[in-house]
């Protein structure tokens, strides 16, 4: 429960700037607000915020400045790594972005879209294919997140190897800055070298240098063919080896290439009894190609699968035969998501390395793993497409979740640092938030740390953007 307490005076002045509608401080109303989707962390807020105009962000934000009050902006809250979540503390404001939630315009020609930070993403994308075209941002979370959380957080998805990331989906965006002062970084330009390309600070800064209000992003031509299939192999260096060969023999056609432990089939059933891998193999591979019309793409698919089981690199391989059936695919790469989350606690990861050493890394973590603690289950999946792999440990059934959590730290650290001695990151998509950051700032080198506090220092003087979120804490921050 927040031991802090705002004054009428200072309610009465935050009911000013947002409205009655959009202020909440009875702890019922605010609970939806200070909980994670996996229901890994619960925090407290002195009060949830929630404007319905970028005027209305700019008037609390001037607020909080004036009353040296910290501010998490937050969107869908399906971030991973508690930084939308005061999980440490109790002192701070949500500013839910939910209520600006329109899409703006849909620039056809431009094959732009712009649309307020807090509209879903499944939203945008619904509105892309009606009008037959592409937003190819995908996650399991696109129910629920928002486009702004996106962009503050550089989400990844299944679409990464084809697309990039959200920094390499958004043209531009609109920010309330920490002083309420709105900053419209929106041009529509695709080519525009005029200086520092000041949106991309923004992206990934998850809430720590300002509020984003608006997000304008590139579209693409809706997919007129798609094919998917789900394959069996022996190994994950055999999968590396397939995906080399298939980015060539595929004309470049990817759009996804999910790999899946055979050890994770078993979670998906647990959100649906009767699912079951198409293939039986060690390693298995989810596969989608798409294109335009004018191309046979289910016969280069075909094709490849046919060559790749004649060299021996596949024990087996399913092309869907119908939408249906793509779906039921993809149905178990997102089970096995859901099944995890209600298994309960368990260490979550979104490593990346070079794909090259994906096989090193799964082997290195496996072992380290089976070696060091024993009972615990090591699951591995990911988009091997971008070198990013979730190792996921799963805790004995009989252990207490405290006790969990204090071994699950341990686990974590020791992935970390077989990730990093293999040159890769410990965040490939999910960011830093308040879980990773001292373990992020360690692994800076002083001039990394000096960049990074001139520009919070310079965007956010009086250090009130998401306290605690990406950087340790004001006392250690220099
Ligand atoms: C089932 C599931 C699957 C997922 N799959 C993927 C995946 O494949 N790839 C991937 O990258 N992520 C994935 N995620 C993580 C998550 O969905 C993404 O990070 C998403 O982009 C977060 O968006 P959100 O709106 O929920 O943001 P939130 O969780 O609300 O916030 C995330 C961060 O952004 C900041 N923020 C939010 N909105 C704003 C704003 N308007 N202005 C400034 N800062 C803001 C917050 O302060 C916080 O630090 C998954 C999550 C779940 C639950």
């Amino acid at each position: 429960m927040n031991v802090h307490r705002l004054s009428p005076e200072i309610l009465s002045a935050m009911e000013g700037a947002v409205g009655q509608i959009g202020i909440t401080v009875e702890p019922a109303g605010m609970a939806k607000y200070l909980g994670d989707w996996a229901g890994d962390y619960r925090g407290d807020a002195l009060v949830v915020l929630r404007p319905g105009s970028v005027g209305e962000v700019q008037a609390l934000m001037r607020l909080c400045g004036e009353l040296g009050l910290g501010v998490i902006p937050q969107g869908g809250n399906t971030g991973l790594v508690s930084g939308a979540i005061d999980s440490k503390g109790g002192g701070l404001v949500v500013v839910s972005l939910e209520r600006l939630n329109s899409i703006r315009q849909i620039d056809k020609d431009n094959f732009t879209l712009r649309a307020d930070a807090g509209c879903v993403l499944q939203t945008i994308k619904d509105a892309c294919e009606a009008q037959d075209y592409l937003f190819p941002l995908a996650l399991g979370a696109q129910g629920s997140c928002q486009i702004g959380g996106n962009a503050a957080s550089n989400a990844g998805g299944v679409n990464v190897l084809r697309h990039g990331m959200a920094r390499d989906l958004i043209l531009g965006l609109e920010v309330v800055l920490a002083n309420g002062e709105l900053w419209n970084g929106f041009s529509g330009l695709r080519k525009n070298n005029s200086g520092y390309d000041l949106k991309q600070l923004f992206i990934g800064s998850e809430g720590t240098l300002g509020v984003i209000t608006g997000v304008e992003v590139k579209l693409f031509p809706k997919p007129a063919r798609v094919e998917t299939a789900y394959l069996g192999l022996a190994s994950f260096e055999a999968a590396v080896t397939l995906f080399n060969r298939a980015r060539r023999d595929c004309s470049d056609l990817i759009s996804a290439f999910e790999i899946i432990g055979s050890e994770c089939i078993e979670l998906a059933r647990l959100i649906d009894p009767g699912m079951a891998a198409p293939v039986s193999a060690p390693v298995q591979v989810l596969v989608e190609l798409s294109s335009g019309p004018g191309i046979d793409l289910n016969g280069l698919l075909a094709g490849f699968l046919t060559d790749a089981m004649e060299k021996g690199l596949l024990i087996d391989a399913v092309l869907a035969a119908s939408n249906a059936q793509a779906r039921s695919f993809w149905a178990i790469r997102e089970g096995l998501v859901e099944g995890q989350a209600k298994r309960g606690y368990h260490v979550r990861t979104d490593l990346s390395v070079r794909i090259s050493d994906i096989p090193a890394l799964i082997e290195n973590a496996s072992r380290f793993v089976a070696n060091d603690h024993p009972g615990w289950i090591a699951l591995a999946y990911g988009h091997a497409g971008d070198g990013n792999i979730h190792f996921n440990v799963l805790p004995p059934m009989h252990l207490a979740v405290a006790d969990a959590r204090t071994r699950g730290s341990e686990i974590t650290a020791g992935l970390y640092e077989i990730a990093v001695g293999l040159g890769g990151s410990i965040s490939a998509e999910h960011g830093i938030g308040r879980s990773r950051a001292r373990e992020f700032w360690s692994g800076l080198s002083p001039a990394h740390r000096r960049m990074v506090a001139a520009l919070k220092n310079a965007l956010d003087p009086k250090g009130l953007m998401n306290p605690g979120c990406l950087l340790p804490s004001t006392e250690t921050f220099p």
